[in-house]
């Protein structure tokens, strides 16, 4: 229903099953960055003419379009960035650093959420500590809230759905939990807005990071919303151009947020090209894109479970996106490359959660993770040439 908002599909004979990697574009976000490189191509907040005010208005348009979309206070709360590596890293490396003692994770982080702890010289119980799951892959409370108590300098950083296994976290309740004891939380949110609304009034997360290319933006555009009480002590972690208010060889005076973030020139398409994501999103409206989303997930579920020896590691109900398994005796690789071969792409492997995979005792798993432009159809060729694949490597 929705695959005819995206050239893709008019080009690509494929059955595109790996979303949470990265989403399609519709025509509106190529049009728009099209429209920008050939008709008003300038460089923004720094010159004064006509196609160069058009760039910044259009450029601060997406960031009006974001706030609004995730509820955030106010324009300076939103920071553009390459991504959801780049809003981590950056809250990791001048927010966190020397301020926290602790870092409490989840056990179902993506690397890009657990790499930086590791570069500030954490590791397990030294100055990082992992929240327990228990074998559906649900966040133990209990024990978050025991490692509230026995490090009371913490700094929570968790994602929202798990990438590798579609697990939707219980947010509300770890972000109440975690200010009950002091800690601030910043959210992995890379698999989030593709699927479902988010409220920044309602959830209260001090950091949350945005994805633009797994909501349907280019690549290389994300963002990150920041509370505004934590601004002031969020330092640039680099500077430059558009970053400043005077110079001289004495000292520098930065400009107030967001700009002091954003150094040199930014991905001005890739941003302009976001915007129209979130027009695009907006237009569907999150409650026919949550109700189409769960028809096809629970379709998926229902269908692979019919499959002999499927393994899932999740129920359902938590679950938003992605749908990992195995099939008992079988490599999640062979049935990727068989698949390939029958133009069916879906991902496999440890989806950048390695701890989680050895945790489980599996090398990784086979992930097929659907957007809105997936059918009901896509599903049956996907079960029909998984259950070719299975009997080719068994026979
Ligand atoms: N966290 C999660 C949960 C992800 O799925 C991804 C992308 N696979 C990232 C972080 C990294 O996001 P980005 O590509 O926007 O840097």
């Amino acid at each position: 229903m929705y695959k005819k908002y995206f050239p893709y599909f008019k080009n690509s004979k494929n059955i595109y099953l790996d979303t949470a990697a990265t989403a399609q574009k519709p025509s509106i976000v190529l049009d728009a960055i099209n429209e920008y490189y050939t008709q008003y191509c300038s460089n923004t907040h720094r010159s004064n003419f006509g196609d160069a005010n058009r760039a910044t208005t259009e450029f601060e348009h997406t960031r009006e379009l974001l706030k609004n979309c995730i509820k955030a206070k106010e324009s300076k709360e939103i920071i553009f960035t390459k991504g959801v590596t780049e809003s981590l890293n950056l809250v990791a490396s001048s927010f966190v650093k020397d301020r926290f003692d602790t870092v409490i994770i989840s056990s179902l982080e993506h690397h890009s959420n657990i790499v930086p702890w590791h570069m500030q010289e954490r590791s397990l119980h030294k100055g990082l500590e992992v929240v327990n799951c228990d074998e559906d892959l649900t966040f133990d409370m209990e024990h978050f809230e025991n490692l509230l108590i026995q490090n009371p300098n913490s700094f929570v950083s968790i994602t929202h759905v798990s990438n590798a296994f579609g697990k939707l976290h219980p947010l509300k309740n770890i972000i109440q939990t975690a200010h009950k004891y002091g800690a601030l939380v910043m959210i992995d949110g890379a698999q989030s807005l593709p699927h479902f609304n988010i409220d920044m009034q309602d959830i209260e997360a001090d950091f949350y990071t945005i994805s633009g290319h797994k909501t349907y933006g280019p690549t290389g555009v994300g963002a990150l919303y920041v509370k505004a009480k934590h601004l002031e002590k969020l330092r640039p972690y680099q500077t430059g151009g558009a970053t400043i208010k005077d110079v001289s060889y004495d000292k520098t005076v930065l400009l107030d947020s967001p700009f002091k973030f954003e150094a040199g020139t930014q991905n001005i398409a890739g941003i302009i090209g976001f915007g129209k994501a979130i027009e695009f999103l907006q237009n569907i409206e999150y409650k026919n894109i949550i109700n189409y989303e769960n028809e096809i997930y629970e379709y998926l579920y229902e269908k692979l479970g019919e499959i002999k020896d499927v393994i899932f590691y999740t129920d359902s109900i938590n679950s938003i996106g992605s749908l990992s398994f195995n099939i008992k005796g079988l490599m999640a690789e062979d049935l990727g490359i068989l698949l390939d071969k029958m133009k069916i792409s879906i991902r496999t492997g440890h989806h950048c959660a390695q701890p989680i995979m050895k945790k489980l005792g599996i090398n990784g798993t086979a992930r097929v993770s659907l957007a809105i432009y997936n059918d009901k159809n896509d599903i049956d060729i996907f079960i029909k040439g998984l259950k070719r694949a299975i009997k080719i490597l068994k026979d």
